[in-house]
């Protein structure tokens, strides 16, 4: 008999499994019937695990220990809320991985309330009609960026798609071989505009499209897109053409222009010491592209949305657009979103927007914050650890500002790697976690991401780390 098969007859069977004793209590009920696709699973990853087994041989019931053990961890896992709060000491502010911007509390609790209870989402109160979702919500940001309209969709990539297929309706696309870019692991804008139906046209070289480029291919029946490169820079031998060049071009030539700002900041981030570089929406709605789309949880600082500004005839159409529904966004989100162009109307700035707020933080701010954790922090470090707090770089993250890193302070812990590891990794799997970075001096947080309120938290979370490691555990449950 060969080794995988010898190895397969000590699985159990899912019928053991359905009538062993500990189980056979979790599965009372209509938990019986998910529990048991559970159980179907957990064998068919052993089963898969087996036929690659090296070594000795697993008897039946070290297989059917193992397989209890796992079926009861999982129903557990399954049966707590499956996302953790995270302290972001990594310093980079629009964090795509760990949910990039965060709300304004005020928006927090418009979102709560909206939960909670009934809205007049779609309903006219002074009439007693129906209503329009978002339109006030849309008037505000239509304000903010100086254009006639806008509408509000899922994400930026929604409104991408919504804006190219309304324009173009499936004809030529033109777009620099520059601009054919990734955004995170998903967006790959080729794919997306292969989606739309339409044909693009790919013109110029990667590092060179000149006005020239795009003229040569502005026949009748072609839209334009321009997008804003977001997560990295072409240097060296390069040319461009800008936003307004190419919209006066399209004027002349009868081509409509869509832009994908990517950011969309309301904010002058210049105010507060970073360097020029990304426009504001107000200055990209003003170069006369017929369509500007963006990002609501990036440079905004809200939440998950896309913005689509434009003329209000053609934003009247976009409304228009049989597949508008499938974009469409949820009450909880139109109540954040309001909130936050709210914020913006009224110039609360800093701190009502925590994003902007992070980004605003001057040295000495950081500084101070840095050494208020070293202070609570320093008389129980481990030993062989030593903190200290040391200048370092914060970036904007959510693919803006690419190649600008921010100065900042961090909390620098240096000592034995394998130890500093350890902690980093009993700090990730803290509930709140606490993710920050390890490079070749060590264990640093990086203080511009952790909120003023969230101080004490970083505190406890080092602390409890440490006695994890001093207690023999190591962070997968084993003694060591
Ligand atoms: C971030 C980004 C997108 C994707 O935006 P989402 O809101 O994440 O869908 C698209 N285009 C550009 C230029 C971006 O920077």
């Amino acid at each position: 008999m060969s080794d995988a098969s010898s190895r397969l007859r000590e699985l159990p069977q899912i019928s053991v499994l359905l009538a062993d004793d500990r189980l056979v209590p979790l599965l009372a009920g209509r938990r019986k019937q998910w529990l048991t696709r559970l159980i179907q699973g957990v064998v068919a990853d052993l089963r898969a695990e087996l036929k690659k087994a090296k070594g000795p041989v697993s008897s039946r019931e070290q297989l059917l220990n193992i397989a209890v053990e796992r079926v009861v961890n999982k129903k557990d896992t399954l049966e707590k809320k499956s996302w953790t709060r995270v302290l972001n000491g990594t310093g980079v502010v629009v964090h795509t991985n760990l949910g990039r911007s965060c709300f304004p509390p005020a928006a927090a609790d418009a979102a709560r309330t909206v939960a909670l209870h009934n809205s007049d989402l779609e309903f006219d109160l002074p009439s007693g009609t129906r209503g329009h979702r978002g339109r006030q919500v849309e008037e505000k940001a239509a304000l903010l960026a100086g254009a006639e309209d806008a509408l509000i969709v899922n994400n930026n990539a929604a409104a991408v798609w919504l804006a190219v297929r309304h324009l173009s309706r499936g004809g030529r696309v033109v777009l620099s071989r520059g601009e054919v870019v990734a955004i995170g692991g998903s967006f790959r804008m080729h794919e997306i505009l292969a989606e739309t139906g339409c044909t693009l046209v790919e013109i110029g070289t990667t590092n060179r499209t000149s006005l020239e480029d795009y003229r040569a291919e502005m026949i009748p029946g072609t839209t334009v897109l321009k997008v804003h490169r977001s997560n990295f820079t072409v240097e060296g031998f390069t040319e461009d053409v800008t936003v307004a060049e190419l919209a006066a071009l399209c004027q002349v030539e009868g081509c409509p222009l869509v832009y994908d700002a990517g950011s969309g900041a309301f904010f002058p981030y210049e105010e507060v010491g970073l360097p020029a570089g990304e426009t504001l929406l107000i200055e990209d709605v003003a170069t006369g592209a017929d369509l500007v789309t963006c990002s609501g949880d990036k440079l905004l600082g809200g939440c998950q949305a896309g913005v689509i500004y434009g003329s209000a005839a053609e934003v009247a159409k976009l409304r228009k657009h049989p597949m508008r529904r499938a974009f469409r966004v949820d009450k909880t989100t139109l109540a954040a979103l309001d909130e936050i162009l709210t914020a913006y109307l009224r110039e609360e700035g800093r701190p009502a927007i925590p994003t902007l707020d992070q980004l605003a933080l001057g040295l000495d701010e950081l500084a101070g914050k840095a050494q208020g954790l070293l202070d609570e922090l320093a008389a129980t470090a481990p030993t062989g650890w030593s903190g200290q707090v040391v200048p370092g770089q914060s970036s904007v993250g959510g693919g803006t500002f690419s190649s600008t890193s921010i100065e900042s302070r961090l909390l620098m812990w240096t000592g034995p790697k394998a130890e500093l590891e350890r902690c980093h990794q009993w700090l990730r799997l803290g509930d709140p976690a606490l993710v920050g970075r390890m490079n070749q001096e060590g264990l640093a947080v990086d203080v511009r991401t952790i909120a003023e309120a969230e101080m004490e938290l970083v505190v406890q979370a080092f602390r409890l780390a440490w006695e994890k490691m001093s207690s023999g555990t190591d962070s997968n449950g084993r003694s060591a």
